[in-house]
């Protein structure tokens, strides 16, 4: 397609991303925006992020500019950093050979595929036809040429843009084998853009999705993220439900995905929909308080258990609960600690959030996840009703009231008919030593 025939003009692309473009170009190498990008501006979308594609080997690329740093295990990419914008420029990738090649450097490397048709490394080099046919969907192989402004389009992308349809470029089971998340993106394109998975492209997902199992749990976290926590989490959720994918991302909840009025299937989707609202409306989120909601109910069924056959005391059951149920999660995806600790401070601030007399709940209130617990109770008041509903009511009051109307809540609770305060025993005075 040359320039007259597509719309994206260079003022839609990033001033950053054409330095990068044209100091190749320069250079006498070649030069393309690919991927999200030029699928995004064709679409009259902004952009997230702008990726180049090059013949030029990632060293070649790290002559050109002085504010560049290679990094990737898996793929060797240059990021070239300007401030907060970084450009990512990828040399062309090839095709995986089981026998060792060289690439153009003349430097030998192999890719191939372990038993269950997964790429285990394609670090190759190749030509852009090669790199188009690697690509996962037709849309994301469309290249936009520096040179003359053209746009090549590998796999018919424009054909499935029109028709808004996700379409898987080659053999769906081989594609998927591969790298089973393109199964995962399939949903996430199909959820953010509107479109509907092609029916051959659609057709084998459900029986392949337990291929899911073996991708490393480290990457799947940022793949969560971007499914479940970028605005359209409730619809894509619905999407990994039907094609099977959810149950093995999250297999804690597999058992209640079958019942939609369960508490279980409620509390996801009331999760999503809040975390979909505050990204739409410019608030923060965290993936701490959408993991917490999900694994709240297998947390409490966990210490029942730990109570009714261990005999343990309600809260060595509950601490031991948060453990088992977090490590199970762990093993498909892999939270961050920097996740894992307010995921906890969340639960066992619901275990706080009902001792409400003395000094305690202002202990509870000042606790710097305060605000996170408070607005989980509120959900969990919404699916369960029942004695939450005056519980979240109380807390909602009482962190706004003066310091008389505090104690005048405070009492209220002591005064109420069939009220305990559940605290724990008293310890026992320290002997002297
Ligand atoms: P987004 O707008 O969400 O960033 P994107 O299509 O740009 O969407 P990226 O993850 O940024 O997605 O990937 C950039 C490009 O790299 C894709 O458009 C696609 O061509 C290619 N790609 C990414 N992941 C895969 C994969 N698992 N298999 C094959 N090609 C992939
Ligand atoms: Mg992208």
């Amino acid at each position: 397609m040359p320039r007259s025939e597509h719309s994206i003009s260079r003022e839609d692309i990033s001033a950053n991303a054409l330095k990068v473009l044209y100091r190749l170009h320069n250079s006498g190498y070649q030069a393309y925006l690919v991927g999200g990008c030029v699928r995004d501006l064709l679409l009259g979308e902004h952009p997230k992020d702008f990726d180049v594609v090059t013949d030029a080997t990632p060293e070649q690329i790290k002559g050109l500019f002085r504010n560049c740093r290679l990094i990737g295990r898996r793929f060797r990419l240059a990021h070239i950093v300007f401030g907060r914008e970084i450009i990512e420029v990828a040399t062309f990738r090839g095709h995986h050979e089981p026998q060792a090649t060289e690439d153009k450097a003349g430097k030998k490397t192999t890719s191939h595929l372990n038993q269950h048709g997964q790429l285990v490394r394609d670090n190759v080099f190749g030509s852009i036809e090669e790199d188009a046919e690697r690509r996962d969907f037709s849309f994301n192989a469309m290249y936009y040429n520096i040179a003359d402004y053209s746009i090549t389009d590998f796999a018919n992308g424009q054909d499935s843009l029109s028709k808004r349809e996700i379409r898987i470029i080659g053999d769906p089971e081989t594609r998927y084998r591969e790298d089973p998340v393109r199964m995962l993106r399939a949903v996430r394109f199909a959820a953010k853009l509107g479109m509907k998975i092609e029916e051959n492209t659609a057709k084998r997902i459900p029986e392949l999705a337990p291929l899911l199992a073996n991708i490393p749990a480290a990457r799947l976290f940022e793949e969560i993220s971007k499914l479940l926590l970028s605005g359209s989490g409730l619809k894509t959720f619905h999407l990994l439900d039907e094609y099977k994918l959810f149950g093995q991302l999250f297999p804690q909840l597999q058992p209640f995905l079958d019942n939609p009025e369960g508490r279980e299937f409620k509390m996801l989707e009331k999760v999503l929909s809040n975390t979909d609202n505050r990204i739409n409306s410019g608030l923060r989120i965290t993936p701490a308080f959408f993991y917490a909601a999900c694994l709240w109910f297998c947390v409490e069924e966990r210490q029942q258990q730990h109570i009714a056959e261990g005999g343990l005391p309600p809260f060595d059951a509950f601490n031991l609960a948060i453990t088992d149920v977090l490590a199970i999660q762990m093993q498909r995806i892999m939270i961050p600690k920097r996740f894992t600790t307010p995921i906890r401070d969340i639960w066992h601030l619901q275990q706080r959030l009902n001792r409400r007399l003395g000094r305690r709940a202002y202990i509870t209130l000042e606790h710097p996840r305060f605000r996170a617990a408070y607005d989980f109770l509120l959900i969990r008041a919404e699916i369960e009703g029942g004695e939450l509903i005056e519980l979240a009511q109380w807390w909602t009051e009482f962190q706004s009231a003066s310091p008389s109307k505090q104690k005048k809540l405070q009492s209220d609770v002591r005064n109420s008919e069939g009220f305990q305060d559940r605290r724990r025993p008293k310890r026992r005075p320290k002997k002297p030593s």
